[in-house]
Formats: C-alpha cells, sequence, structure tokens
C-alpha cells in the first residue's frame, strides 16, 4: 500500500514502526490525530498473516479511536498499536518492556492500554518503562475491568433511544433481545430487570445462556433465531459485522442498541436501517462507556465520575438524533459529524501562538 498517500488522505499524523530482535518484538503504532489530547488507543497482540494486515488494523483502529474519544467528549485524541504476535505464546516480560520503551520514544503523544491479546499484567510490565500507559491492575492504581461502565452507558443509551421512538425511556414492560451474555451484557442486565424489561438471550457458549436463564430470567433462543426475535431492542453484545444485508431485514425492533464494535458490516448498512425506519445507536458512541472508565485512570480513578460522565452518553444520543433528523442523515453518519466538529472547534481555539 502506499502508506504516505493513505495517511495524507486520511489526515494521520504519525505511524511509527519498532522491532527488538532480543525481545521478539515487531510492533506499529499508529497516531491518526491529537487537536484534543494525546492520542490513546490498546494494543491490539495477533498472529497477522502479513505486515500489511496489521498495518490496515491499527490504521483503522487509530481513526476510529479518534472518532470515539471526540464524541465522548474527551481531551484524547485517536492512537492505535499492533504487536504482530501470538498471545498465547509470544508474552513475555522483555517484550512488553521493550513496547514500553517504544512508546516512551514517543514522549506521551500515545498513551497505550489493553486490547484485544493484551491483558493488565502486560500494562504492568510497560509501566516499568513508560508513565504513558492505563489500565494497569486494580492493585496498581488501574481501573479494573470497563465492562461495568461499558454495560452502564449501553444502558443509558437504550433509555435515550426508547425516549426517542416511544415517547418515554422507561424500559418497563420493552422486550430487549441480548446478542451475547459475556461481561457487558452480565453487567447490562440487571439494570434493566430493574426496571422490569423483558429479556431475551442468545450465546454460543451454553454456560453464558445458562447464567442468563438462571440470574435473570432471559427467555433463550439459538444463536442464529436471535435476529428474528419480536421486540423492541435489538442488542448486539458480541460480534461486529452483525447488521448486514442478511440480518437487517430479519430484525423486527425499532431499536439497535448494544456495545459490540463495528457493528455495521459496511457503512452502508447505517443508511439501510434508517431506510428501514430502526433508530441505530451507533456503536462508539454507546459504548464509550469504556474509553472514558479509561480516561480517569490518567489523573485519580474516581468509578463514580467515571459513570457519571459514561451517563452523558444519553445527552449525546439525543444531540445525534437530532443531527440525522435535521440533516436527513443516517444516525451513523450524524455521530461522525459530532466528532468531526468537535475537532473542528478545538483547531481555531488552538490556533493562536502561546
Ligand atoms: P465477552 O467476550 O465477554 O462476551 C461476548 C459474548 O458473546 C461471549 O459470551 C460469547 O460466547 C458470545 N458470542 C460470541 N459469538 C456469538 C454469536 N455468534 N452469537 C451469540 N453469542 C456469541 O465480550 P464483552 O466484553 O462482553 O464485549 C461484548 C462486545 O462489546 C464486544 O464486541 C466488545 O468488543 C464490545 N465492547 C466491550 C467493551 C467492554 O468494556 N468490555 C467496551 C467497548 C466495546
Amino acid at each position: 500500500m502506499k502508506l504516505i498517500e493513505y495517511m495524507d488522505r486520511y489526515e494521520y499524523e504519525q505511524v511509527a514502526f519498532y522491532t527488538d530482535r532480543g525481545a521478539g518484538l515487531k510492533s506499529i503504532i499508529a497516531i491518526h490525530d491529537t487537536t484534543l489530547g494525546p492520542a490513546l488507543g490498546g494494543i491490539r497482540m495477533w498472529p497477522y498473516n502479513s505486515e500489511e494486515d496489521a498495518l490496515m488494523d491499527v490504521l483503522r483502529l487509530a481513526r476510529a479511536m479518534t472518532y470515539k474519544s471526540s464524541a465522548a467528549g474527551l481531551p484524547l485524541g485517536g492512537g492505535k498499536a499492533v504487536i504482530i504476535g501470538d498471545p498465547r505464546k509470544d508474552k513475555s516480560e522483555a517484550l512488553f518492556r521493550s513496547f514500553g520503551r517504544f512508546v516512551e520514544s514517543l514522549g506521551g503523544r500515545y498513551i497505550t492500554t489493553e486490547d484485544v491479546g493484551s491483558a493488565p499484567q502486560d500494562m504492568e510490565w510497560i509501566s516499568w518503562e513508560t508513565t504513558h500507559v492505563t489500565g494497569l491492575p486494580v492493585n496498581q492504581g488501574g481501573s479494573g475491568d470497563p465492562s461495568i461502565v461499558t454495560a452502564y452507558g449501553v444502558y443509558q443509551g437504550m433509555k435515550a433511544c426508547a425516549k426517542e421512538v416511544f415517547g418515554s425511556d422507561s424500559l418497563e414492560g420493552r422486550r430487549i433481545a441480548l446478542q451475547g451474555f459475556g461481561k457487558v451484557s452480565s453487567y447490562l442486565a440487571p439494570y434493566l430487570k430493574k426496571e422490569k424489561a423483558r429479556i431475551i438471550a442468545t450465546d454460543i457458549n451454553e454456560a453464558a445462556l445458562e447464567r442468563a436463564k438462571k440470574e435473570i430470567g432471559a427467555t433463550a433462543v439459538e444463536p442464529d433465531r436471535i435476529y428474528d426475535v419480536e421486540c423492541d431492542i435489538f442488542s448486539p453484545n458480541a460480534l461486529g459485522g452483525v447488521l448486514n444485508d442478511k440480518t437487517i431485514p430479519r430484525i423486527k425492533a425499532p431499536i439497535v442498541a448494544g456495545p459490540a464494535n463495528n457493528q455495521l458490516l459496511e457503512d452502508r448498512h447505517g443508511e439501510e436501517l434508517q431506510r428501514r425506519g430502526i433508530l441505530y445507536a451507533p456503536d462508539y458512541i454507546i459504548n464509550a462507556g469504556g474509553v472514558i472508565n479509561i480516561s480517569f485512570e490518567l489523573t485519580m480513578y474516581d468509578q463514580d465520575a467515571a459513570m457519571e460522565k459514561t451517563g452523558r452518553i444519553y445527552n449525546t444520543l439525543e444531540q445525534i438524533f437530532a443531527i440525522s433528523k435535521a440533516e436527513g442523515i443516517s444516525t451513523a453518519k450524524a455521530a461522525d459529524r459530532l466528532a468531526e466538529e468537535r475537532i473542528q472547534h478545538a483547531r481555531r481555539v488552538r490556533h493562536i501562538y502561546l
């Protein structure tokens, strides 16, 4: 690929490559935009098939972080890191300390944290070489499992959607279909139960589904049947790409609201949902509780403050629905617009010489 051309087209600031043969480290850090603050984004450790796959992944994910942090109202830009390797076999203290030195060499322009394939223990190793790291274990001052805060944001997001569609944000009696009953769903379900919502759940993991039935009295369905369930909210809590040409015509709910990342298989599926009168809560807006939680580690971690800020996802969605209606664009596009505008405003503020 023509990297510099690609960077120019999507306005990336910096892409850095770093290898350390002794430590077995092959890594890339992409910094997309630091207008709002240092670029925050996790480390994806993955046995990529090619360098090109790793590069495309880190570029795509870094840009997505710019939008997520901007729309969440955080003083943070967007960045991401990849480490090429198998997280089950290739992790070591040396590898992560070496990666920590790579992060340190960027002088705080990039702050690292966990993502797929990396864990709090790895962040601890990194913290021995740089202070620009979050997602540490709780006993090291870390914020712990982000799913707790993410779930609260999804709950507030569902309420904002209900208000928009039904005129009331009460979820009492609403039928909510949860696709996946993992960490976020497990913390989300008690909020829904407390409001007397009716929960339908599925999971490919039998034990998870048993828990949903036992702990919250969910009605269980087979994984593929979840799209056909008669319900008020369809909530993707498992995988990306689940909103596509095959599934959208099957969805009966007037609302799609859940934490899974990259729910739209292609951008055009955002328009397709709108065309069918289904209100879509853009994924990176409704699942921002995780990054909001992590951002509080940069000062003094306070879960109540993180929850309070995450609760504002409700208002952000209200703003997005208003933009979508006023401009006749999908909620997915309206979310991008909101994120881009905040960056534009900050650019104007920052033009003076200090
Ligand atoms: P998780 O791995 O704990 O739970 C996902 C669940 O989905 C698992 O129980 C899994 O068995 C199930 N599943 C997988 N494929 C399925 C399928 N085809 N049908 C039904 N169930 C299936 O993950 P999580 O932390 O709960 O996150 C859920 C989603 O939210 C993910 O997409 C994640 O990237 C996203 N997300 C999570 C957070 C967070 O704080 N945990 C933050 C932002 C976004």
